[in-house]
């Protein structure tokens, strides 16, 4: 096991091992660099994976204690994980890619009011090869002859009552889950709990991919229960350290560089705890935008209770999509589109969220057809608001002493406008097939998908970032997770997390090869 030394000012430093810090950990060490990646959860394998969401909930998910005001959970506002491998462990891999006028939407959408729309400074035409790269890496079915998943019962619902309501762009999605025996690891068996980690590795997570390919180079060193509290300036004012919490003790190893990749709410914490004569307002922030302009697709669902047996819960959770809602039409009241995918859910999560308001005969009454439900999520664009964001809170603080991380949420009008059209339109898919019930269901998920809050851009006082995600205020500092967004897009951002981390892989390492870091 290669280790490096706290002193060793070589060592390029990653914080965090999700999908942007396990991905840009091992590029970096394929390339021959030496990197250490802080890792504030323990480190699972196969045998801690048990097909049994409760379990895996409690050993997977970020349970440090944050706040929100506005309309999320004010307990539990995003849903993310702590664990080596990070919100990978947890995710349902779909990948699908940005569109162009999703990357054009300040031009594309006009002054949509009250929102902070910009244009991608990294056009289509720039990510289209990175998207390739990432696809092939991730083995994404039904792109670079890996074909695609098997359709379930839940899917060819959803085909069906789509069909019937005209829609065609129709598959078993783009998936990061293994549809043959791929890349050392098998084919997906369909057992439907992908949230609980896959306990077959067929679900790229960075725990069976990036982290071991990378430790493979003998150039990289993991560093589990590790939380990155503190990066240190040198008087030029570029990071020389940075100070993390393991086991209750605190460590500061030396530095050449740094990537932050905690995902959104804790890359924000953590730039914005770090204040300095330099950075009185976090590090970073001159622009004074870190932590600000937060997105969060919404996410919410329709199910169907159907004439006959679906067993929704048994395949690939996200395995189905239509596509053709996703494009923006201004005649259907709003800007941007949405997808709709299949999903499940377990009773438990049915009992507790479904039937919000809902009580005895309406609740019982769904839960007793459980095996006649088909359910679908409806995943859409989440314009930029500058008053949506992320503070710290001024005294509350977390076990590590930290001040707790605030999130304060609203949902634009355009959000409102295209999430009432979205059910309608799902509520008419399983009607279409004479559903005996049709229930809509809120936004009760928490956020999933975070991105915003410290944008990239080419004007150092409109955005936090250079389009490779290098800070404009330290150069050898980056940022590499969905933070990085400057729009949302209408669809699941992981794809597009990865695609930017190879791109800004290949920035970093011409940068430490001409000395430039
Ligand atoms: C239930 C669920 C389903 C999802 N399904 C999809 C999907 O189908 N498609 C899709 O595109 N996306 C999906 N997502 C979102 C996806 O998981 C994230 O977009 C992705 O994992 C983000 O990658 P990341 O590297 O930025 O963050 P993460 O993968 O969350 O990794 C961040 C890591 O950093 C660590 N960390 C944070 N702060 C520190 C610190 N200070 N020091 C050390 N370590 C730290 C965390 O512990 C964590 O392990 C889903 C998410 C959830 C919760
Ligand atoms: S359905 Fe496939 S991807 Fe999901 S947990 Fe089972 S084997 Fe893994």
């Amino acid at each position: 096991m290669t280790t490096f030394a706290l002193d060793d000012a070589s060592v390029f430093l990653v914080i965090g091992s999700g999908a942007a810090g396990g991905t840009l950990s091992n590029e970096l060490a394929q390339k021959g660099h030496n990197v250490v990646c802080l890792e504030a959860g323990p480190r699972l394998d196969f045998g801690d994976i048990v097909n049994d969401e409760a379990e895996m909930f409690g050993k997977l998910t970020w349970l440090d204690r944050r706040m929100a005001t506005g309309k999320p959970d004010p307990n539990f506002p995003v849903w993310g994980c702590k664990t080596v491998g990070g919100t990978t462990m947890h995710w349902t891999a779909a990948c699908p890619r940005l569109q162009p006028h999703e990357m054009r939407a300040r031009t594309t959408y006009g002054a949509l009011p009250d929102t902070t729309l910009v244009d991608w400074p990294v056009t289509p035409e720039e990510i289209a090869p990175w998207y390739d790269k990432a696809e092939i890496r991730m083995g994404v079915s039904g792109k670079h002859g890996m074909p695609f998943l098997p359709p379930g019962n839940n899917f060819k619902v959803l085909e069906a009552g789509a069909r019937k309501c005209g829609y065609s762009d129709i598959d078993t999605h783009n998936m990061a889950i293994n549809s043959i025996d791929h890349d050392d690891r098998p084919a997906c068996r369909q057992l439907g709990f992908c949230t609980s980690g896959c306990a077959v590795g067929a679900k790229w997570s960075t725990l069976y991919t990036e982290i071991p390919k990378a430790e493979a180079t003998g150039r990289f060193e993991l560093r589990p229960e590790a939380m990155a509290t503190g990066i240190g300036l040198d008087a030029q004012g570029r990071v020389e350290s940075v100070t993390y919490l393991s086991k209750a003790k605190s460590y500061t190893q030396k530095v050449r560089a740094v990537a932050v990749a905690g995902n959104v709410v804790e890359t924000t914490r953590l730039l914005l705890n770090n204040r300095s004569e330099r950075f009185p307002n976090g590090l970073a922030n001159s622009s004074g935008l870190v932590g600000r302009n937060y997105m969060r697709h919404f996410t919410i669902q329709v199910m169907g209770v159907m004439p006959g047996k679906v067993h929704f819960y048994r395949q690939t959770h996200l395995a189905g999509v239509v596509r053709d809602e996703r494009h923006h039409r201004p005649e259907r009241g709003f800007a941007g589109g949405f997808l709709i995918s299949t999903v499940p859910f377990t009773p438990e999560i049915l009992a507790k969220n479904m039937l919000i308001g809902g009580w005895g005969r309406d609740l019982t009454s769904v839960l007793d057809k459980y095996d006649q439900l088909a359910g679908m999520l409806l995943t859409g664009e989440d314009p930029p608001q500058l008053s949506n964001g992320i503070t710290l809170h001024p005294t509350e603080r977390d076990g590590y002493g930290l001040p707790v991380p605030v999130i304060h949420y609203e949902d634009h009008p355009n959000t409102i406008a295209m999430k009432t059209y979205a059910w309608s339109r799902g509520r008419r898919i399983y009607e279409s097939l004479g559903a005996e019930q049709v229930i809509e269901m809120g936004d009760f998920i928490p956020a999933t998908h975070n991105m915003g809050t410290a944008r990239m851009g080419t004007d150092p006082k409109a955005s936090v970032c250079t389009p490779f995600g290098q800070t404009h205020d330290v150069p050898n500092l980056f940022v590499s997770d969905g933070s990085l967004f400057p729009t949302s897009g209408g669809c699941n951002p992981t794809l597009t997390i990865v695609a930017l981390v190879l791109r800004q892989a290949e920035h970093i390492d011409g940068q430490l090869r001409t000395g430039a870091l």
